[in-house]
Formats: structure tokens, sequence, C-alpha cells
């Protein structure tokens, strides 16, 4: 460990320890025992924040981005130490992007009309109180990221937190309010509470002051807000193809998978969860990924053991393979490998439980498929109507449109690593929203405001 990094862990063991002893966790700002204190802090502070000045706003998001990269390093750490997921070198990374490429207040823009009966604006204005439930996958990541955006909106909110990333979030939302307080604004912009439950959730959900839920996980809290009687936005779950025809830069593609399937152990929603090859190229594909990209090519013996360790016996994930690297997944089943393995490879049939499961964890199996045609095919199948992210390598824009039309997904990445589509390595702006069930697709600021039209009539038309 060099002296960096053992200061990181040392800030975080105390940080962590703090938590745990006193069972409590006062002195953080935007912490309560009870949601509806929590709930209530938030109106106050929303109540100041809807009197701020755009720049005031954007001084505290440029606040909270500041202080996001510079406890990039612990959040990492902590997010991977209390969820037991993920690396913490990618976790690092999605931190400097989030900070770097969340978009603010220039996201939200006005429209109007102006002619010989006046002047008509639509301008984006704030739900107010915003209630917003974050996975565990990306704890911190999605805090911040849905912080900016709808404080950006005129908004504050209210985290329910996975519980077992509690301690994360709970960091999280210390540091953004103490970026408010900084920067002359209010305490509370983001509040949550020390013990998230599903009750908690359902007392948020149900608030008479809450008009606004953003879930970000799987499928059952996306339909949970959907069902709530509110307006929602349901960031759900994915279970990304990526399909290779014989036109693709098959020595890139391979390269561009396996960064995209392993970075951060393959928690992201977006990342590459299983490969369709068309037959001419699948044999070479599969050699790239194992002789150039680290890849292990598991027997079926080790597909068999995998299905017995990754699935409970009621088939259910076991969360303790969830975001673990290969190294470790393959120590599970009993082969020892270094940490030059990142990834878990072999060739299946598109039912095959490691294949059609959305498995968040680097094991990529590859269907086999005669054509393109029955690429498609198979890769509509296998994305299980979530619409939400496909990925592509071909140079043929004839495929390219025929499998994006069919796919209808909220992200599609050609001829990259599906973590392009995030602004990283490719161009856009950044979020851990995908609203795909809803249709917002990546959230920003805008979808966390609402549309009020103002008319002047007859006057201030002066064309
Ligand atoms: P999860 O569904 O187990 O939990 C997500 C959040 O929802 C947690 O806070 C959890 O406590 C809460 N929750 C779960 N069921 C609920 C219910 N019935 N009522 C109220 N709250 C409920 O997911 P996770 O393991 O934390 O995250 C992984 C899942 O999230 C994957 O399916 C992944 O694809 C998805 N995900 C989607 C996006 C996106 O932007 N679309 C981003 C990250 C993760």
């Amino acid at each position: 460990m060099s002296v960096d990094e053992r200061m990181v862990h040392d800030i975080v063991q105390k940080v962590m320890a703090n938590m745990q002893i006193s069972g409590s966790v006062s002195g953080m700002h935007g912490v309560f025992k009870d949601m509806n204190d929590a709930i209530n802090a938030s109106i106050e502070a929303q109540k100041k924040v809807c009197t701020m000045t755009l720049d005031q706003r954007e001084q505290i998001i440029s606040l909270i981005r500041k202080k996001t990269h510079e406890n990039a390093e612990i959040l990492a750490n902590m997010g991977v130490n209390e969820t037991g997921m993920g690396n913490v070198g990618d976790k690092i990374l999605k931190h400097h992007l989030t900070a770097d490429k969340v978009p603010g207040t220039e996201d939200i823009s006005t429209i109007a009309w102006s002619g010989d009966r006046g002047l008509t604006l639509v301008e984006m204005g704030p739900f107010g109180v915003i209630g917003a439930i974050t996975p565990a996958t990306n704890p911190s990541e999605t805090v911040i990221c849905n912080c900016i955006g709808m404080l950006a909106g005129g908004n504050t909110v209210v985290f329910n937190p996975h519980p077992n990333a509690k301690k994360t979030t709970i960091y999280t939302i210390n540091m953004i309010n103490e970026a408010s307080i900084e920067a002359g604004g209010p305490d509370n912009i983001a509040v949550t509470v020390e013990a998230p439950t599903l009750d908690t959730s359902a007392i948020m959900m149900k608030h008479p002051s809450i008009h606004l839920l953003v879930a970000t996980g799987g499928p059952g809290v996306v339909t949970a807000v959907l069902s709530s009687g509110k307006r929602a936005i349901g960031a759900g779950a994915g279970n990304p193809p990526v399909l290779v025809d014989e036109t693709a830069d098959i020595r890139k593609a391979a390269q561009d998978i396996v960064n995209g399937c392993t970075f951060d152990n393959n928690l992201p929603c977006i990342a590459e969860k299983e490969i369709v090859a068309v037959d001419s190229v699948a044999d070479e594909l599969m050699n790239y990924m194992i002789s150039e990209n680290g890849c292990y090519l598991a027997s079926k013996e080790i597909q068999d053991k995998l299905v017995q360790t990754v699935f409970t016996p009621k088939g259910a994930l076991n969360r303790k393979c969830v975001g673990r690297s290969a190294q470790t997944l393959l120590a599970m089943v009993g082969v020892n490998v270094g940490p030059e393995i990142r990834c878990i490879v072999f060739e299946g049939q598109k039912e095959h439980p490691l294949i059609a499961e959305e498995l968040m964890m680097p094991i990529l199996g590859m269907v086999r498929v005669k054509s393109f045609e029955e690429g498609v095919e198979t890769a509509v199948w296998l994305e299980h109507g979530n619409r939400h992210s496909a990925h592509i390598h071909s140079k043929n824009v004839d495929h390219i449109t025929t499998y994006a039309r069919a796919l209808d997904t909220a992200i599609l990445v050609k001829n990259g690593p599906s973590y392009a589509a995030l602004g990283f390595g490719g161009e856009g702006y950044c979020t851990f929203t995908i609203a795909s069930r809803t249709g917002e697709g990546l959230t920003a600021a805008h979808s966390f405001t609402k549309s009020r039209r103002c008319t002047m009539s007859d006057s201030l038309c002066i064309r």
C-alpha cells in the first residue's frame, strides 16, 4: 500500500467505524432518524433553494463537483468496502466522470414565441421536493448525479438508498450539504434516514409534499414507484447484448467488449452482459478475447459450477457474487488464477442461465448465430424488452440501423465500449440514472423540472 492509499484506507475505516460504534450518525448533515423529519427539513430547504438565483445554484454545484473530485478515492473505497461490489480503481474514475460531466443549470432551456399577439415563454420550474431511491451498485455516483441535476432544476431531494449502501450514501449526503453551506446555500438540500428500509421508502412515496419519484434499480422498485399514483421516473434493469457481425474490426471489438464488460466488475446497468456473434467471426473474436484481453475460457464443468454458485437454489442472484472480479468468482468454483484474468467467457445457447440473466459480474457468454438477421432476433430476445441498452460492432450502416430499430433501447453504442455512452471515451453528458422504462432516457436537470407556460398578451413583442 502506498502512503496515499494507506491514508484513504485509514479515513474510510474511521468513518465506517464511527458510524458503527455510535449506532447513529449525528453530526452528519442531512441525516435524520425519522423519514417525516427528513422530508420536513427538505421542504424547508426547498423554500430557500427556489428563491436562489441560477448563479447561486451553480456555485453550490461547482463545490459539489470539487468535493467529489477530492473525495473520489474515499467514496470509491467506501462503496467497495460497504457493498463488497465493484473495484476501487473504476469507481474512482466514475466519481471523476460524475464531477466533470453531469450537467447543471445549463441543461435547462426556455422556449419563446413572440409575435403580433405578444410573448409566450415556456420555462422549466422545479417539482419541489423529489423522492429518490438509489441502488447498491453505484451508490455515491447516483446520489451525486441526482443531486446535481435536481438542484439545478430548483429542487431538493429525499433519498431512500439501498440499505447495503447506507453509510456510503450518508457520507455523500453530508458532503453535498457541506458544499451547499460553504457556498452560502441552505443545509438539507439532500436528506436521508439513518436506517433506510422498505417502510421508510413507503412513507416517502406516500408523502403529500413529494410530487416526483425517481427510482434507480431493478424491476421491483420501478414497479413500486410506478404504482404510487405519482409522477415517477423509472430507471430499471437491463441485460445489454452486444452483436458482432462479419464487417466488424474483430480485434478492436474483442478489446472494447472486454473493457466495457469488466468496468467496475460489470456493475453498470449499461455494460455488455452477453455477446451475439455471427458464425464467420465468432472463433476469431473468442481467440482475441482469450489471447489479448485476459479472458478465461470456462469448460462445461466450470460453467455448471458457476451456475450452482451464482444463483441461489430458488434461482435468485447470489448477492455474494454480484460485482465480484473474475478472479474471485473463479476461486469460488475452485479455479485459481491471477488478477490478469479479467473476464470469464464461454460459448452457449441463448437460454443458458449465465447468458439469459442479468448477472452484473464479469461472466460473458457468447451465442453463435448463422446470420446477422438471426443475430438481431437473438439480441432482441436477450434484452427481454427492457429497452435499456444494446451495443453493436459493425461497419455496415444498414446493419447498424436495422439493429438500432429492432432493439429500440435508450442506449446503443456502436464500435466502442458500453461506457462511451456515459461520456467516458464518448461524446455527451454523464448520468447514472437511465430511465429506460419511463422513456426519459439519460436523465439530467431538465428531467427533474416541469413545464410552465407564461403568456403576455399583446405586449413585449419588439420584432
Ligand atoms: P435493487 O432493485 O435491489 O435495489 C434498488 C433500490 O430499490 C434499493 O434502494 C432498494 O432498497 C430499493 N427497492 C427494491 N425493491 C423495492 C420496493 N419494492 N419498494 C421500494 N424500494 C425498493 O437493485 P440493486 O442491486 O441496488 O441495483 C441493481 C439493479 O439496478 C440492476 O437491475 C441494474 O440494472 C439496475 N440499475 C439500473 C440503472 C439505470 O439507470 N437504469 C442504474 C443502476 C442500476
